[in-house]
């Protein structure tokens, strides 16, 4: 295996001079303004969960909605992969990038917080109002009767149906784990006996209670984003390059009502031309500074 779990959270170390002159001017912007806040993987990375579009990011092609509802075949291989990358992302510590995020909104600054992320750290680390964009790692919902059940709790009940198939799922090696939880394993000959959990309810297709591609946010949850984005003075963005929509109609959003957008992302980002001010930094650091220098409103 990668060795994922034994990854330790990275500390966040102090900006570096050319990052503090372009946090001074993050500041001068973001300062007796309320803001909304929108969060990516890059966000995560310290906490040692993968990010697929960042820098060096192996390419990768997520299963679809539609091939999910498609095939038996591909539920079964999704739930097994799936059942690997759980395994190992539910053991992820929100890191100091999450902290700062939290102590953000402690301090009345933020308008709300969008994340794109589906691992829950931002809520394990204390942020209250907070709306997980594309939907959330530690549930699983029933495509026929929508009720929703605990992952951890499933988990139990896959372990019953596939017993020690984890044990030998990852003495095959997991090759690459990405931060929806998916895995890639070399052993296509396991994934074919691996046994599929259904709704206890109505017997149902399970499927892990997050947005994939080819499937629309529900749009409660979208209305509820742009209503943070009305009532926040700007929008950071932290750690997200922005490739989907879902995120980058925010920015647009908020630069149509003519308010400042600051970006910081290690890398280019597709809201760049819309930024007010971008700042090439890991996102740990970035936000611990302004938590810390931020006066409180
Ligand atoms: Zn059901």
């Amino acid at each position: 295996m990668t060795g994922f779990a034994s990854l330790p959270p990275v500390a966040a170390a102090g900006p570096a001079h050319d990052e503090l002159e372009v946090l001074q001017d993050i500041h001068g912007v973001l300062a007796g303004e309320r803001f909304a806040l929108l969060t990516g993987a890059g966000l995560s990375t310290d906490s040692g969960i993968p990010d697929y579009r960042g820098p060096g990011a192996a390419p990768r092609a997520p299963m679809t909605y539609q091939e999910f509802v498609a095939e038996p075949e591909n539920r079964q291989r999704y739930w097994a992969r799936n059942h690997i990358g759980w395994s190992e992302l539910r053991r992820a510590d929100p890191n100091e990038g999450h902290a700062a995020a939290a102590r953000l909104e402690h301090r009345g600054l933020l308008t709300g917080l969008i994340t794109q992320n589906v691992d829950r750290l931002h809520e394990d680390a204390g942020s209250i109002n907070v709306v997980d964009l594309h939907g959330r790692f530690d549930q699983v919902v029933c495509l026929a009767c929508h009720r929703r059940y605990s992952r951890g709790l499933l988990a139990g009940v896959l372990e019953e149906l596939n017993p020690g198939f984890l044990e030998r799922a990852l003495a095959a090696g997991v090759v690459e784990m990405a931060p929806d939880a998916d895995a890639t394993v070399e052993d296509g000959g396991l994934i074919k006996g691996f046994v599929v959990a259904h709704c206890p309810a109505c017997g149902g297709t399970l499927k892990p209670d997050f947005v994939y591609f080819g499937e629309n946010v529900p749009k409660d949850r979208v209305e509820r984003c742009y209503a943070m984005v009305d009532r926040a003075g700007a929008l950071l963005v932290a750690g997200s390059s922005l490739t989907v929509m879902s995120g980058l109609r925010f920015v647009r959003h908020a630069a149509k009502q003519g308010k400042p957008v600051v970006i910081i992302n290690r890398g280019q980002t597709r809201g760049d031309q819309l930024a007010t001010i971008k700042l090439h930094a890991g996102v740990s650091g970035a936000l611990t500074w302004l938590a810390a220098e931020l006066p409180p409103l």
